[in-house]
């Protein structure tokens, strides 16, 4: 399984923040102002380093439709609580981002005026190309999907390079590392890898889209001090699923 993980020098990356990293573990807050500041920092430190950064903010640790439809409620309505969810994370890191003096904006794919831009990609597309970190919310705008099929969309309609998926795992595993403690961690696999090994790396919709968009993804530990300044400068972290 070798792969090209020497060339990581991207030029504009979507970074895709679960909203359960932006928690405090244990904590009753859903949104933890000292993660999120650490987030801000490492996000300027990133931008030294000439890349032109979209933030794609899930939702995760507030609500999530799935979860909330299996209990009842109706599914669609369960994903637009869902989708709300993540503009709260989107404003908290804008907020936090301000506060380091980074330009940024929230563009929603949801309209609500009074707290954040439209979503309008050629406006977005010109926003990153001078520098101004852009926070996508509000998912797709549509129900059903997820803020993992967001990034890959957005990176896809963005011609971003690279999506950096942070998360509360430091790669991909053979297999489940929780399960069993010799499981293997990759430094790269392919997408075709991916699915013959049925490695969960995204749901099946915004793997689909990275894999025909051949939008390489970076799987990394949001936890670790500086990996998200590394993984979005180009360092060699977690693990790259390529084309091949
Ligand atoms: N969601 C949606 N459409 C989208 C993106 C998100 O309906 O395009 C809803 C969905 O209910 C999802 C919730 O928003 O469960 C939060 O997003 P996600 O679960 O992807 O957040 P994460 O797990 O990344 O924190």
């Amino acid at each position: 399984m070798s792969s090209p993980t020497e060339d990581r020098q991207f030029k504009r990356v979507i970074l895709k923040l679960s909203g359960e990293a932006l928690r405090e573990p244990g904590s009753h807050d859903n949104i933890s102002p000292e993660i999120v500041e650490r987030v801000a920092k490492e996000i300027k430190k990133a931008i030294k380093s000439d890349v032109e950064i979209g933030v794609v903010c899930g939702g995760g640790n507030f609500w999530r439709g799935a979860s909330a439809s299996a209990r009842g409620m109706d599914r669609a309505t369960a994903d637009y609580v869902g989708m709300l969810a993540t503009v709260m994370n989107a404003l908290a890191l804008q907020s936090a981002l301000e506060a380091e003096d980074v330009t940024c904006t929230v563009q929603s794919a949801i309209e609500m005026k009074n707290v954040a831009e439209p979503f309008i990609r050629r406006k977005a597309n010109r926003q990153l190309s001078v520098g101004t970190v852009v926070i996508f919310a509000a998912g797709t705008g549509s129900p059903f999907f997820s803020t993992d099929t967001t990034a890959a969309l957005r990176a896809s309609e963005m011609n971003a390079d690279a999506i950096m998926k942070a998360t509360m795992v430091d790669g991909v595993y053979c297999s489940d590392p929780k399960k069993n403690p010799d499981a293997k961690r990759y430094d790269s696999v392919t997408f075709a890898d991916c699915l013959s090994q049925d490695l969960k790396v995204m749901d099946s919709t915004a793997f689909t889209l990275c894999q025909d968009n051949d939008i390489p993804i970076i799987v990394f530990d949001i936890n670790g001090e500086g990996n998200i300044t590394k993984a979005l400068a180009g360092d060699d972290i977690g693990t790259m699923i390529h084309k091949g």
